[in-house]
């Protein structure tokens, strides 16, 4: 490890915040953080239990009101100044985001920008709350529409994306006037740490985050969504746990948010442009070595340019540098786990047991770090169980396809439905797809569709609710509507 890197390390705060204190778990246990390409411990930090649980969601209540009634426009200029820390701390947050998940440099500095960027647009959205004020259609009455904070949220982040994970949903929150606390994963909890801390800066208040790291999630979790004071739950993370939160919070009809996986296809026709195809197959498999909610899962390729398709993508993979992400030119990463690599490793092998070609890649790395080569898999039979789960891997499985109603029914053959990515120089086509695909978003000629400004969410179980846009700061509202007698009599 490098003087910078350990110094960065040393520097991040190894503590729970809360009520504005950064403190020791209850009884001074611990976690240990480790870097995925080498295995070593990069931190040890605290590790929450059930009662630090409930005194996080005690300082996030009694917080509420006086965060609700601080003027919108002073909620935004503490977003807006979180917004120019994390600016300035660009690269330390970035090497943080490598060292504790594994993506390369590059992308973690991306995902700084795309992570800031939530920062700045809900400061833009705090002070732009409408409501409305009408006569009733009788004109006996005049009816006001006002929007009011929901009050205190849970907010739990997956570890793939940990700065933006945590911003897409803690900043829309604040804006709205919400208290919050955050728990974000347990093998990436470091870059919350640092963020909170930029928060705390900014001159955020005592008790409007919180953050709970811990080994024990669900112990620490269920309380708290079961906690009548509780008045929100934001999840990203998988389906399946996601569904079990959703039973939990069904006891208090908590208002919830779900963003959770995905089984993204990415269509590529005959009429498409094959070097924009296969520039955004790239980005779109790729990118976070394949492990994102939007990561492209099954390419389905017109049969007429599926071997051109296959063999184009298989030279650019061949041209991956596989290493440590801190590593200058790496792009790729480690997995962040063994069980993942486990999950890649498992999911080929069935491809290809039922009848796939594999062009390149294929196997686990041996040695330190949690390493699985990219890999390029052809004429994946349909019933592969590769088709219907996440890989959540560098994997690229192509299905070749006959037309465009073949391509539709295996596109939308699948519980998810959170991103498509469909290739055609056809505005017509393209059109047609926008109506017939069963998503929550679109990729039309592009592989990455990721945007602060733009509503993120899937149909199906890929969730509830929408992160981002105009959209994003309403699912921390509530809406009271007013009846008053008309003025005039
Ligand atoms: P995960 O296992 O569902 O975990 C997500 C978060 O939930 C983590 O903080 C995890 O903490 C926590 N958690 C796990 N079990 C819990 C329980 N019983 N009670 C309360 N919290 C619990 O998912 P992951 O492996 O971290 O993330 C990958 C998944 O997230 C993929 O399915 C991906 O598609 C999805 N994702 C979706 C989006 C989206 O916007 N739709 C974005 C990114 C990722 P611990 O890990 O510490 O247990």
């Amino acid at each position: 490890m490098s003087d910078r890197e350990s110094e960065l390390l040393a520097s991040v705060p190894d503590r729970l915040f809360i009520g504005g204190t950064w403190r020791p778990a209850e009884g001074g246990r611990t976690l240990a953080v480790r870097d995925p390409a080498t295995g070593a411990v990069l931190r040890e930090i605290a590790d929450a239990s059930p009662a630090d649980g409930t005194a996080a969601l005690d300082a996030a209540v009694d917080a509420f009101p006086a965060w609700a009634a601080t003027p919108a426009r002073e909620r935004g200029e503490i977003l807006r100044r979180a917004f120019d820390l994390v600016q300035a701390r660009k690269e330390d947050i970035a090497l943080l985001m490598t060292l504790e998940m594994g993506k390369p440099l590059a992308e973690a500095r991306g995902e700084v920008v795309y992570g800031g960027e939530f920062l700045r647009w809900f400061s833009e959205e705090a002070p732009r709350v409408g409501g409305r004020y009408g006569a009733n259609p009788e004109g006996t009455g005049r009816m006001i529409v006002s929007q009011h904070p929901v009050g205190p949220c849970y907010l739990i982040t997956p570890w793939n994306f940990p700065l933006a994970m945590a911003t897409r949903k803690i900043a829309p929150a604040l804006a709205a006037g919400c208290t919050v606390v955050v728990k974000p994963a347990e093998l990436t909890p470091l870059t919350t740490l640092l963020f909170v801390q930029l928060l705390e800066e900014a001159g955020l208040p005592a008790g409007v985050v919180n953050v709970l790291t811990t080994s024990a999630s669900g112990e620490v979790s269920e309380p708290i969504i079961r906690d009548p004071r509780l008045r929100k739950l934001s999840f990203t993370g998988s389906t399946p746990v996601g569904r079990r939160l959703l039973e939990q919070a069904a006891g208090g009809v908590l208002r919830t948010s779900m963003e959770l996986g995905g089984n993204a296809p990415f269509l590529v026709f005959d009429d498409a442009d094959l070097d924009k195809a296969v520039d955004g197959a790239m980005a779109a498999k790729f990118r976070n070595i394949g492990q994102a909610c939007t990561a492209a899962n099954r390419f389905l390729v017109h049969r007429s340019v599926a071997d051109e398709f296959a063999r184009r993508v298989t030279e650019r993979v061949k041209a991956f540098r596989i290493g440590r992400g801190t590593e200058e030119g790496v792009t790729i990463g480690p997995l962040i786990d063994q069980r993942a690599v486990d999950k890649a490793s498992t999911l080929v092998g069935d491809a290809l047991a039922k009848g796939a070609t594999l062009e390149t890649g294929g196997s686990a790395i041996e040695g330190a770090g949690t390493f699985y080569e990219p890999t390029v898999l052809s004429g994946v039979a349909e019933g592969s169980d590769i088709l219907r789960e996440e890989i959540f891997g560098p994997v690229l499985a192509i299905v070749p396809f006959d037309d465009e109603d073949d391509a539709v029914r295996l596109a939308n053959d699948t519980e998810y439905g959170l991103v498509s990515y469909v290739y055609t120089e056809s505005l017509a086509r393209g059109q047609r797809m926008i109506e017939r695909l069963e998503t929550g978003m679109m990729g039309l000629n592009i592989g990455v569709v990721s945007n602060a400004a733009a509503p993120f969410g899937g149909w199906k179980q890929s969730g509830l609710g929408r992160e981002g846009g105009a959209e994003g700061i309403h699912e921390y509202l509530q809406t009271k509507y007013t009846l008053t007698q008309n003025p005039f009599g």
